[in-house]
């Protein structure tokens, strides 16, 4: 019988309901659990594929290319297990779904309403996961904050299987915040209050708060929320700020959070979970002995979120190298011929972000053409491999019309062209080139050192690619194509025979690096960064 854990919002949104999911899921897993982790977002997109990035951050893709909520990236480095597309679930897909219905006929005769059709949906939606018997928990994470309008049919459905499954079941958590008023000196609790009231009237009593705060919860506090929101004292976790994501499984066990859960679903469990490895990774994280900067040019780079799993990407690896790596946010745009010198100094490696169109393309070329000259790592990633190749198109090939079919549609090199598949795409969402695609490596390559084996499968999102018609050319220049796709032979891999550090792919391996499997290329990209750093 598998068991539900719901996670909801309140006071303000950013509070990190993915992360306290997924603390949540990683302590269960240590116990011996299967747990996954859903996130319901209650926007009206059928996923977040077509939204900029500054909206809601990265765009995560899961194995079976799915275009995702960021918080699935944070499920799968916490957890080391893959998510899929039915673990990030709209309105918009969730309405799609009942109108298609609709028209089918399959309500004939009824009014559709949102109550029952759509919690209906939600609800048959939300134990979906649970009923393919892989499971042992299910965390469900409801998006937005409890009291906005769009939520209200999330949350009626949690009422309503709430009911449904039975007392032992199920538990609400409601993550809320606790302010410190400086003025005061005082921690505030109305504002949860107020939050479970909201709550309350939607007919839903949270089980455990979690409580976010910027200094120590006292026991007056935590009586005082224990008092006003009907839950047990033990039920009142503090979620003080952490200096890194991955303290907080630990700060959450500290605080009991896992035995709290699990004595409310009546699950029995070992005396402690098994979090050695977990440990020895914050042990290398937090004692590194050497450090790197590492730039990271992109156009997204005001929102941190927009590159999350780069960024933690860069956070395994360092742990791997035992090397902190500071990673500079660089603005495509702001960087031209003449200051590049000066925008890259003191950088150890520098990756070229993913990205779509052609605002900061200059600025990326320079970028590139600089650390392609002086011998600075470089590591490139979809837009960022096609920059590599357009630069090196232009400067060593001397084809100076070369160019991306996506900024320059007429360009006489299109050395960067629409997939095949992509010429009759109409609809702009979920049609890219989306999901897990084998990689074969060739040997003898930085690739396959990296990887230390021919055959890999990396998530893509993208409509363009290298065009094989330049291959040729560009091997006997000295770029060559160390990993193509078996089935098209497609390029995924490009790198510089004589350079320290110059490989780009067209897939995202930032999506699949874990604190349990840091990603092989990033690994190999920072030890690169810091012989550089180490021949200077
Ligand atoms: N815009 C490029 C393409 O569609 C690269 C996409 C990306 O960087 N994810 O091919």
């Amino acid at each position: 019988m598998t068991k539900y854990i719901f996670v909801t919002g309140g006071v303000t949104s950013s509070l990190g309901k993915g992360i306290i999911a997924a603390s949540l899921a990683k302590l269960l897993q240590a116990r011996g659990f299967k747990v996954t982790i859903q996130k319901f977002d209650p926007y009206i997109n059928i996923d977040p594929g077509t939204l900029n990035p500054y909206e809601h951050g990265e765009c995560y893709v899961t194995e079976d290319g799915a275009e995702t909520d960021l918080d699935l990236g944070h499920y799968e480095r916490f957890l080391n297990v893959q998510t899929s597309r039915a673990n990030n679930v709209t309105t918009g897909r969730i309405y799609s779904h009942v109108i298609e219905q609709e028209r089918e006929g399959a309500y004939l005769g009824k009014t559709v309403q949102v109550v029952p059709h759509i919690t209906d949906e939600i609800k048959r939606r939300m134990l979906l996961l649970g009923e393919t018997g892989d499971y042992d928990i299910v965390i469900t994470e409801l998006g937005g904050t409890v009291g906005d309008i769009e939520s209200l049919p999330f949350i009626e459905a949690v009422r309503q299987l709430r009911w449904e499954l039975g007392t032992h079941d199920s538990v609400v958590i409601h993550l809320t915040l606790v302010p410190y008023l400086a003025a005061a000196g005082e921690l505030k609790t109305k504002p949860t209050q107020h939050s479970v009231k909201t709550l309350l009237e939607y007919g839903v009593q949270p089980d455990v708060l979690v409580c976010r705060t910027e200094h120590k919860l006292n026991n007056d506090i935590r009586k005082k929320l224990a008092l006003f929101c009907n839950v047990n004292l033990n039920a009142v976790v503090e979620s003080i700020d952490a200096s890194t994501i991955y303290d907080v499984p630990l700060n959450m066990l500290k605080e009991q959070l896992d035995k709290t859960v699990l004595a409310k679903l009546k699950l029995s469990t070992k005396s402690e979970p098994e979090l050695d490895n977990w440990k020895a990774f914050l042990g290398r994280l937090k004692n590194p002995t050497n450090d790197v900067v590492i730039g990271v040019v992109g156009k997204y780079v005001e929102l941190p979120d927009a590159y999350k799993s780069i960024t933690e990407a860069f956070v395994h690896a360092g742990a791997t190298n035992e090397t902190r790596v500071k990673v500079n946010y660089i603005a495509a745009e702001s960087i031209n011929a003449t200051n590049v010198g000066e925008k890259l100094k003191g950088l150890h490696g520098v990756l070229v972000a993913p990205g779509f169109g052609e605002r900061g393309l200059d600025g990326k070329l320079e970028t590139i053409r600089f650390i392609r000259e002086n011998k600075i790592p470089f590591f490139g990633i979809c837009l960022g491999m096609q920059c590599a190749v357009i630069e090196f198109g232009r400067h060593v090939l001397g084809l100076k019309d070369a160019n991306s079919m996506e900024m320059d549609e007429n360009t006489s090199a299109p050395v960067i062209h629409l997939m095949e598949e992509q010429k009759y795409v109409k609809d702009m969402g979920g049609t890219m080139r989306l999901g897990a695609f084998d990689c074969e490596i060739k040997k003898g390559t930085k690739a396959f050192q990296a990887y230390g084996k021919t055959k890999i499968s990396e998530r893509h999102r993208h409509r363009y690619e290298f065009n094989n018609s330049y291959l040729k050319q560009y091997e006997e220049a000295g770029m060559i194509a160390s990993g193509l796709n078996p089935q098209n032979g497609l390029v995924e891999i490009v790198e510089l025979k004589d350079h320290p550090f110059f490989v780009a792919g067209q897939f995202h391996p930032e999506l699949k690096s874990t604190v349990v499997n840091p990603h092989p290329l990033f690994v190999s990209f920072v030890n690169a960064a810091l012989t550089h750093k180490k021949s200077k």
